[in-house]
């Protein structure tokens, strides 16, 4: 539709790349600016190889201008504005298009703040309207997460919107259209960017050799389409969750306190990011076996190492006692969040868990 928008002439001044926070906007729209002024526009995509394709793909285009939520940090300590955080911007964006305004925050050493485009980035923002092209067809203007405007400079935005200077592109990528004026909302045209499918997330972490194949089964139960989150639970992943977990459940089926003792030695030396990602994962876990042992068809894939074990714990997790061991997995994740003892609540959780695994039928 994109490309197609370009051949056809058709090129709406102002679009809306909206999609989730770890989906492909920002990817998409850059690809998209690249396109756009691309000196030999190939088909099904830009060159990437003439001046233009380079520039922009180092982010370094002239034509090429970037708003994005900024706030003081130790560098920029006063007049916090977009073109004060170019540098750190280009780094991010080029390491890994997919993160999110958490992961900016904290690569401009701001975490713990809020980001914002404020009001005197309005001021920018007709800077840029109001510049020639230097060299390219069209001048882009990119801005990031807009519903983090101040209306200052969501109104100053408007009136560029409505008044839209001469081949000029406002590239408008974002989480949350509901924060967004209505009135800029009706001027942009949306291209809406799906979250990643679970085959895509196993792909990307297996191409980047971010985890085992088995770990990448994990992560994508956990990521929901959230790339940047598959990326981070990789890294703060220590064990073999599925594995973990299995070994959980048969000590507390087959009441080996030693056991649950002992594995609660491995899970106090999770960290307790880890500690929470995993409880998460066997909520998840508990929720696939209990629509697998309702109808199987239910559940769309199961790795195929793990299927034997789905099989024979829906038999044991019944629509009885799985809201009961749901709630106490939960409240396992909400003690480990408080800081709580992770020894103390995981072999409390497991003494609870072996009483609901016997309660069946
Ligand atoms: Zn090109």
């Amino acid at each position: 539709m994109l490309i197609n928008s370009v051949q056809n002439r058709h090129v709406a001044h102002a679009q809306l790349f909206l999609g989730p926070e770890g989906s492909a906007n920002l990817a998409l729209a850059l690809a998209y600016a690249t396109y756009l002024n691309c000196e030999n526009q190939q088909p099904t995509d830009a060159c990437g190889a003439c001046a233009s394709c380079v520039k922009i793909n180092k982010l370094i285009h002239p034509d090429v201008n970037f708003v994005m939520p900024v706030t003081t940090t130790k560098s920029v300590a006063k007049d916090a504005l977009s073109p004060k955080f170019l540098t750190e911007w280009r780094e991010f964006v080029l390491a890994n298009p997919y993160q999110t305004l958490n992961d900016w925050m904290g690569y401009i050493g701001a975490e713990n703040k809020q980001g914002n485009i404020s009001k005197d980035e309005s001021r920018q923002l007709v800077k840029f309207a109001s510049l020639k092209a230097f060299e390219a067809t069209f001048k882009i203007i990119l801005i990031w997460l807009p519903e983090l405007m101040h209306p200052a400079a969501a109104n100053a935005l408007l009136k560029l919107l409505e008044e839209p200077p001469v081949n000029t592109i406002f590239l408008l990528v974002a989480n949350a259209p509901e924060k967004l004026l209505a009135t800029i909302l009706s001027r942009t045209q949306m291209v809406k960017v799906r979250a990643f499918t679970d085959e895509e997330v196993i792909r990307y972490l297996t191409e980047k050799n971010l985890t085992s194949p088995a770990g990448a089964q994990q992560i994508t139960l956990l990521a929901e389409g959230n790339l940047q989150a598959a990326v981070q639970l990789s890294a703060e992943m220590t064990n073999d969750y599925f594995d973990f977990f299995v070994k959980w459940m048969r000590h507390c089926y087959a009441n080996k306190f030693g056991e649950v003792v002992e594995l609660s030695e491995d899970f106090q030396k999770m960290g307790r990011e880890n500690q929470k990602n995993f409880l998460h994962y066997a909520l998840s876990s508990l929720r696939k076996v209990l629509l697998y042992g309702i109808d199987e068809s239910l559940v769309a894939y199961i790795p195929p190492a793990e299927v034997d074990f789905v099989g024979k714990f829906s038999r044991i997790v019944r629509e009885t006692n799985g809201p009961y061991l749901t709630e106490e997995l939960n409240q396992a994740h909400y003690h480990i969040e408080r800081n709580a003892n992770p020894k103390m609540v995981f072999i409390d959780s497991s003494i609870q868990i072996a009483r609901y695994l016997k309660l069946q039928n």
